[in-house]
């Protein structure tokens, strides 16, 4: 339900509720009949953000396809923290938290608002641990360089929430159960990493093969694809527990840890659809998901573009 068409019924029995008594009843935003999908995506290289090519083009896509959301709240594999922090600045900087690209890269600007109100609703919402307003963060390029292509108007205010290096997968899963009432209050959270993700072993000479995957790399993105199917969490929590190939798909868990927080707020109801479901470089996938209770579509654009061979160092 729209806030406006809840607004005239609340007006419409009561006739003397006022707004800010309305804002106590319910909230900062007001609840709708249906949830936000979820959106694990794989963000790749940088260069993603300013390049027309099948992924980007796939995410503006979306940005189409998906309900105009009221925020984005998203988990960065490029925001690693000790403890849990949430962006609460009224205007987040443009970070360009990586080296070795072109300068039009470190240009980019993606002057998305922030929302104090809802950092400090979503913060008060998590009971597992204290989470910290932050006021010196930003959006990474985890986040702008997918949310710039989905909204380009940079009309939406977005938010980052941070990953607590140091806790255990289990903990993630839990923590990120406790954001599942944004998804009612329209906002749309994505996790932005990569499923298999192993820098030291990107096949330089093949940078410009978009398809080109390890064995290793294919067995993973196939086992992933299932277990995330198969509404199968408990493996993809234990990863560790998947062979030789898992470890070489996740050589450390900063890429991987955002799609728990996904995965997590899935519900019954929630089917997984896949996108961009193509390796690169041998060693990552850009394989992502829309967890939602309706089908979205998820074809790849008909144009087809080669990967950019700029440097990976920051992927
Ligand atoms: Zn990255």
């Amino acid at each position: 339900m729209e806030r406006k068409q809840f607004l005239k019924i609340l007006a419409g029995t009561t006739g003397m509720i006022t707004l800010g008594s309305f804002n106590n009843l319910t909230g900062l935003m007001a609840e709708q009949d249906e949830k936000h999908p979820v959106l694990f995506i794989g963000h790749g290289s940088p260069m993603n953000g300013i390049e027309d090519n099948e992924f980007s083009r796939r995410w503006g896509q979306l940005g189409k396809e998906i309900t105009k959301p009221k925020a984005v709240l998203c988990i960065s594999a490029h925001w690693l923290t000790s403890g849990t922090y949430i962006t609460a600045m009224p205007t987040p900087r443009t970070i360009h938290d990586f080296g070795g690209f072109p300068k039009e890269l470190f240009a980019v600007q993606y002057p998305a608002p922030g929302n104090p109100d809802l950092a400090a609703e979503t913060a008060k919402m998590v009971r597992k641990t204290t989470v910290g307003l932050d006021h010196e963060w930003g959006l990474d390029h985890g986040t702008w360089s997918v949310v710039k292509n989905m909204y380009p108007d940079a009309d939406i205010p977005v938010l980052q929430l941070s990953i607590d290096y140091g806790k255990p997968m289990q903990y993630h899963y839990e923590l990120a159960k406790e954001l599942a009432e944004l998804r009612k209050k329209g906002v749309l959270i994505i996790g932005s990493g990569n499923m298999v993700h192993n820098l030291g072993m990107v096949a330089w000479d093949k940078l410009n093969e978009t398809g080109f995957g390890y064995d290793w790399a294919i067995e993973m993105n196939t086992n992933f694809k299932k277990h995330i199917s198969d509404k199968n969490h408990k493996p993809l929590i234990n990863y560790q527990e998947m062979g030789k190939a898992a470890m070489l798909a996740i050589p450390t868990p900063d890429h991987y840890i955002p799609l728990l927080y996904t995965l997590a707020l899935q519900d019954e109801k929630d089917e997984a659809s896949f996108f961009n479901d193509k390796a690169v470089a041998g060693s990552l996938t850009m394989t992502s998901v829309v967890f939602s209770g309706k089908t979205v579509a998820t074809e790849i654009p008909a144009k087809k573009e080669a990967v950019d061979s700029a440097a990976v160092d920051s992927i």
